[in-house]
């Protein structure tokens, strides 16, 4: 794909066999987003650009990421129809907080340049600052006003969801938590699950680094492949969204065209079996950046 696509050849909807999956009432997610964690505020249109002409309808971006203006200046410049892109952002840690949190909710939306999200995620419960449950309070209220389209959490354990199903209504959309082959957290899934919460797979390549793994590798020959589309079709077929993260547009189709792959169910269980419990990422239990702030 060339770097240099126009608006012009944007394609009028998602790819189409990328499934979409319904996360709160009426609210269907794209199976397959673009992740932009690690991408520079001044690439970040470029790379959303680069996803929308692929044909990602789905962006993950935070508030700490510190590139929603670029994800937004992306939407629209790329000609869609706000309702064709879903937009994912994220509740920075040090914005936890009853009132701080609807604040740091209409910051976001101003950097992106929208009247609201499709999602809105507390990104961490960071248990040590004591917040999240005031966090998921003011989240459900602004759901209920309609706000915001659909309400989740990111890296909340089994203890976290308990204590914020004690709150009752609707369940979180979504928990996006580390989910790849070395690293799949069968317990977290299962426990999100079965509150009714979507599992959203973050660093779903392992950050690149399951790309090697032997499964992976004899899946990818076998169908003609990239290592990268066997991980992510492996993701799909255990109904998992996915964010990949890429800032090259030749990867960034490649990953969207994993949609199209079919693994068997021999390759699927192999590559279930990679699971060896190491995290890259930080473990929700402990973790207390604050973020920049
Ligand atoms: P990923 O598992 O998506 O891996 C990204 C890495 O893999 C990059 O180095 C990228 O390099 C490389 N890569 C991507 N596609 C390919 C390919 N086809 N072939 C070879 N290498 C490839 O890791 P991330 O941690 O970025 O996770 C994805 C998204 O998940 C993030 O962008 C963010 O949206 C979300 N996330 C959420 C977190 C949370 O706390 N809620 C934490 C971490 C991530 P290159 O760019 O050079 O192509």
């Amino acid at each position: 794909m060339s770097n240099d696509l126009t608006t012009s050849d944007v394609t009028p909807d998602v790819a189409p066999s990328v499934q979409r999956i319904e996360i709160a009432p009426g609210v269907l997610i794209p199976q397959i987003g673009l992740g932009v964690f690690q991408v520079p505020a001044d690439e970040a249109q470029r790379v959303v650009e680069d996803g929308l002409a692929a044909g990602y309808r789905h962006i993950d971006t935070a508030a700490a990421y510190v590139n929603e203006e670029g994800v937004g200046a992306a939407v629209r410049a790329s000609g869609l129809p706000r309702e064709e892109v879903f937009i994912t952002s994220k509740l920075r840690n040090g914005d936890q907080g009853h009132d701080s949190t609807r604040r740091a909710y209409a910051e976001t939306c101003k950097r992106l340049g929208v009247d609201r999200l499709d999602l809105y995620l507390i990104h961490w419960p960071y248990p040590s600052k004591g917040l999240f449950e005031q966090s998921w309070q003011a989240l459900q209220e602004l759901e209920a006003e309609g706000a915001v389209r659909a309400v989740g959490v990111s890296n909340f354990l089994p203890e976290h969801l308990d204590a914020i199903a004690r709150h009752g209504g609707r369940p979180p959309a979504v928990n996006q938590i580390e989910l790849h082959p070395t690293f799949q957290q069968p317990e977290v899934a299962a426990a999100s699950r079965a509150l009714g919460s979507v599992v959203e797979a973050y660093s779903p390549l392992g950050q690149g680094a399951d790309l090697t793994a032997g499964a992976v590798v004899d899946a990818a020959t076998a169908h003609g492949a990239s290592a990268a589309q066997v991980i992510l079709a492996w993701h799909l077929a255990r109904g998992h969204v996915v964010i990949p993260k890429s800032a090259k547009p030749e990867r960034i189709a490649e990953n969207l065209a994993a949609a199209d792959l079919r693994l068997s169910a021999a390759e699927i269980d192999s590559i279930t079996g990679l699971d060896s419990d190491e995290r890259i990422g930080g473990d929700p239990a402990t973790f207390a950046l604050s973020q920049m702030r």
